[in-house]
């Protein structure tokens, strides 16, 4: 493959509102200064990149082959660099990202989760099928074409990830919020291909049909031990009656620890929720619950984040787990103001950690995972 050179140009572009933000970029509207055509153009800081922009670089020009590809796959126009930053221009995305747009609905049923997941494992499906794992699926990093009702669904954040968490694994894991989305081998650093992307989409699924995931915890450190030995069910019951056996029998085949027994994205595509027949899905409303859920989420983690900052100024200083903030589900624009406190309180009390059970944990963690990874390694010293 043709190594891009490095160019340093001067921007063609001119930037407008910013339109969101991820761990390492800005992503900011912007008009073509000779065409007048609006765009979105992420903003990446070289500096952030740490001497690995060559990684970069590679990566933008395999995307840059199979953005055009797929219906659900954010085109990318161009890109360039500047002295400080490197600009990667897309279509611009007006509908907004996947969860804002679910609750301004009116209505919002199973079906319609397998819909969004249909579009978004097909184009995970694309991308595997080029050697490519997004590495960060999570339902910011799916966006609405248009506003209109029929939008396309398109995986908007091009698997950066995937060069910058292999060494500053550390830096994500305290910087990005939630591991919420991420696979135990991720964890377990037993290598992550293709199957990350599936667990993903199972969290992601699971997200969908009840307004929180499933290994929402207190803290990032119960959150990944939670994930490593996949401890998740489908409960609170009342959230989860209307949903059917076939909907969580796909979570859980995502949902396996063991990346070689997960589904694959094709399996996923031709599981029964995904391609059966519309009539064995739930016929309930998921809408007023996982709203619901959602808003009471949204309103813990706020008071846990707050608990956690003035923690660390009591502390007088910063913590293991510095720079992380909870699963913080954003904003609902036309918010009820329906936000049951019972499923707050029933979520734990949001109280800061000790040192010592930092502590315990992080020793739980690394004997899990330890466990698991001597066991993995041995299995592949057998095949070998
Ligand atoms: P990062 O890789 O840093 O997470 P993303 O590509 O996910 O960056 O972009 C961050 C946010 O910016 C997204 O969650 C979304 O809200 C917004 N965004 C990204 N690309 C577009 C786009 N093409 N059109 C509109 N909004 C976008
Ligand atoms: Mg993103």
């Amino acid at each position: 493959m043709a190594q891009p050179q490095a160019q340093v140009q001067p921007c063609r572009y001119k930037t407008g509102k910013t339109l969101g933000a991820g761990s390492y970029s800005v992503v900011k509207e912007c008009v073509h200064i000779d065409t007048g055509r609006y765009y979105a153009a992420k903003v990446i800081n070289k500096r952030l990149m740490a001497g690995r922009e060559h990684m970069v670089r590679n990566e933008i020009a395999v995307l840059k082959r199979v953005s055009m590809g797929h219906q659900n796959i954010l085109t990318l126009v161009d890109y360039f660099e500047t002295m400080n930053n490197l600009y990667l221009v897309t279509d611009l995305a007006l509908g907004g990202e996947l969860f804002d747009r679910i609750c301004r609905k009116g209505s919002y049923f199973e079906s319609d989760a397998a819909d969004l997941i249909r579009a978004t494992l097909s184009a995970v499906a694309y991308l595997h099928d080029h050697g490519i794992v997004h590495r960060d699926l999570k339902p910011e990093n799916l966006l609405f074409r248009t506003p209109e009702d029929n939008a396309d669904l398109l995986i908007a954040d091009f698997g950066l990830s995937r060069i910058m968490d292999e060494e500053q694994f550390h830096v994500l894991t305290t910087t990005c919020g939630t591991p919420g989305y991420m696979a135990p081998e991720i964890f377990k650093k037993s290598g992550h291909g293709k199957p990350v992307d599936v667990w993903a989409i199972g969290v992601i699924t699971y997200f969908l049909l009840c307004g929180y995931t499933p290994f929402d915890r207190d803290s990032n450190l119960e959150e990944m031990q939670a994930i490593l030995v996949a401890d998740y069910s489908f409960t609170p019951l009342e959230y989860w009656r209307g949903v059917s056996v076939q909907a969580r029998q796909f979570i859980k085949r995502c949902l396996t620890i063991d990346p070689t027994q997960r589904m694959t994205s094709h399996e996923a595509l031709s599981h029964a929720w995904i391609a059966g027949p519309e009539s064995d899905r739930g016929e309930e409303d998921l809408l007023p619950t996982v709203k619901k859920n959602f808003n009471a989420r949204r309103t813990l983690h706020k008071a846990i984040d707050t608990v956690r900052a003035i923690n660390q100024l009591r502390s007088g200083g910063l913590g293991m787990m510095d720079g992380a903030s909870s699963t913080n589900p954003k904003r609902v624009q036309d918010e009820d103001g329906d936000s049951s406190m019972q499923d707050v309180a029933s979520a734990g009390d949001g109280k800061g950690q000790t040192e010592a059970q930092i502590e315990q944990q992080q020793r739980r963690i690394d004997e899990t995972s330890r466990g698991l990874w001597d066991n993995r390694a041995q299995q592949a010293g057998q095949a070998a």
